[in-house]
């Protein structure tokens, strides 16, 4: 009884702190939006709305840090202009260059969206959000990324920080609808670029995720938890998933395969040792398959070679 009273209590609290916000959207953009005016991030992508440069930027922000981002991201822009550029070039080209971000599968996925983007929209990144997803790799956060950060669209960019800051703003875990909704509803209407902007780097320079700096936190007035008692975002949807161990993963077994097949073709019987798994065949096996299967090797004679390169 005592559990169903709490309960319902706490979502009367909630209900009122996320209408808080809201209503209050207008005082709590000024609030952002002016410290934004001193702290925003000096970022690459952040100098173009160049719907091509956002996209790439976005895939590669994806799961790679930031800092790991920032010179590749200006290394492939020199390289690759445009979408047709890139459709124009091998795909084992794009797989050396991707050395040094993981998770490649981004790389094929991003490939074949320069190709559809060649082949089907005149080489134009689309405009919808509709469109963007029926691109390869192109899910509901990143196509609403393109979205703002390079059609001012009025909708709100939803990542794992930011999911934790309107958590803790609401006073209470959120689903990934509901975080969607009050993101979407606290846009700024005049400058959803800004906006969205300010919220990653708040959330990723002051609320972060072990030590939030709540004293002088520019939202502070609008925020339900204020760094007091358990914190909320704590059981939010996509907010606490652990990073897997790479240390003698399946992915870093991959990427081993990988890096050695931007250096020359690999003989499958040497693939074991180029893994450092000889002593696990089986798990050899099942990674070439699935490499194999995500189109980043091909196999010719027994030599495995890399992407589509064939001899
Ligand atoms: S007051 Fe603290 S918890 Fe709230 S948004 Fe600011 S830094 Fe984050």
């Amino acid at each position: 009884m005592r559990l169903q009273h709490e309960t319902s209590l706490m979502a009367k609290i909630s209900g009122r702190a996320e209408k808080g916000i809201v209503a209050e959207r207008g005082a709590l953009n000024q609030a952002l939006l002016l410290w934004v005016s001193t702290s925003l991030r000096d970022l690459p992508w952040r100098a173009t709305r160049d719907p091509w440069a956002v996209l790439v930027s976005e895939v590669m922000l994806q799961q790679t840090q930031v800092n790991r981002v920032e010179p590749k991201y200006l290394e492939f822009m020199e390289r690759w202009k445009t979408p047709q550029a890139l459709a124009d070039s091998r795909f084992s080209d794009l797989l050396k260059f991707w050395q040094g971000l993981g998770y490649p599968r981004r790389a094929r996925n991003l490939y074949d969206a320069a190709t559809q983007i060649d082949k089907f929209h005149d080489g134009k990144v689309p405009s919808t959000i509709e469109e963007l997803l029926v691109l390869p790799g192109i899910g509901p956060y990143t196509a609403r990324a393109v979205m703002v950060f390079a059609f001012e669209a009025r909708v709100g960019v939803l990542d794992t920080n930011v999911g934790r800051l309107l958590a803790r703003w609401s006073g209470h875990p959120l689903q990934v609808k509901e975080a969607q909704q009050i993101a979407d509803e606290l846009v700024d209407p005049e400058r959803p670029w800004l906006w969205n902007q300010g919220l990653f780097d708040l959330a990723a320079t002051r609320c972060t995720k072990q030590n939030p700096r709540c004293g002088g936190c520019p939202v502070e007035k609008w925020c339900s938890w204020r760094g007091v008692g358990g914190d909320p975002s704590m059981g939010s949807a996509g907010v606490t998933a652990k990073q897997r161990r790479f240390q003698d993963s399946d992915r870093q077994a991959r990427g081993r395969l990988l890096k050695a097949l931007t250096a020359g073709p690999v003989p499958i019987s040497e693939a074991a040792a180029a893994m450092g798994l000889v002593d696990d065949q089986a798990r050899v096996s099942r990674l070439i398959t699935d490499l194999q299967g995500e189109r980043l090797l091909t196999i010719q004679r027994e030599v495995l070679l890399l992407g589509d390169l064939l001899q």
